[in-house]
């Protein structure tokens, strides 16, 4: 609390007493404290790739150019740390976006199943090289949503990346959509590495991450999350993990069909 006095005058200006005002600062501190480590954390975030590319470069100009193929390997690894920071920014850019301003969506009638369809289709390739299979349960007579359908397909993007890079060769990752009520309901679930119980309350915090460098080791910018749940909620929906160390992690979305 901030107490802040004032004398009290009374009309003859004789003074007659204090006045104490006392302001409930724990919001505005709690605010002012997660804006420190918000940007303690964004710098901490490029200044990893910053590092890694000042180092390369600089062995480069020291004479490793003049070994074709160990400048080739250097400067891939410059390439790939510059795509870091770009994912690292574009994901902020995104974040500020929603915290800035109303976003406006641009909602319409779709169709989940189309658009599982098409993210599968977009992260094949990826499974296909962990010989992850993945399996597809749609209800009958799934009703469309009423969405934002880039937001929506981000979303599913980002958790099934998740499930994609947290689970192990020849994992099986299943999407299963279904309806209850007013809601359509989004399931993704793998038999991956899992979470262990003590993170799963900090998981869509911004850059939380269970083991940073293996969540950097495979791209990840501990953003995804936090993007996936902002679009949710603000599409009136829920988003929820339940998961079990080394067993595996469910994530479910539920989203309103109006
Ligand atoms: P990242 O870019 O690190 O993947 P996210 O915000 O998408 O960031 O996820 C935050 C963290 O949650 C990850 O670093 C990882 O530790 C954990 N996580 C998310 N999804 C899964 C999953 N399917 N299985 C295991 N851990 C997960």
């Amino acid at each position: 609390y901030m107490a802040r006095f004032a004398p009290y005058l009374s009309q003859s200006s004789e003074f007659s007493g204090i006045i104490i005002v006392f302001q409930d600062m724990t919001e505005q501190y709690k605010l002012d404290n997660l804006r420190r480590e918000f940007v303690a954390n964004v710098s901490h975030e490029l200044k990893t790739p910053i590092t890694t590319i000042k180092s390369y470069t600089e062995t480069i100009l020291a004479g490793a150019i003049e070994d074709k193929e160990l400048s080739i390997q250097f400067l891939n690894v410059v390439n790939d740390e510059c795509d870091r920071m770009s994912r690292i920014v574009s994901d902020l850019l995104q974040l500020s976006n929603f915290d800035n301003k109303e976003v406006e969506w641009e909602k319409e009638y779709m169709s989940l199943e189309k658009l599982i369809n098409r993210v599968v289709m977009k992260l094949e390739l990826t499974m296909k090289e962990k010989d992850q299979k993945v399996n597809i349960y749609i209800k009958k007579d799934l009703k469309d949503i009423y969405a934002d359908k880039d937001a929506i397909e981000q979303v599913i993007i980002n958790i099934l990346s998740n499930a994609i890079k947290y689970t192990p060769e020849n994992g099986i990752i299943n999407i299963i959509l279904n309806s209850k009520d007013n809601n359509n309901e989004i399931i993704i679930e793998d038999d991956g590495i899992g979470i262990p119980k003590e993170d799963i309350n900090r998981i869509f915090d911004r850059f939380y991450r269970v083991d940073k460098a293996r969540s950097r080791d495979l791209g990840g910018t501990g953003l995804g999350l936090s993007i996936a749940k902002r679009i949710v909620e603000s599409h009136n929906g829920q988003i929820n993990i339940e998961s079990e160390y080394e067993k595996g992690t469910k994530v479910i979305i539920t989203l309103p069909i109006k």
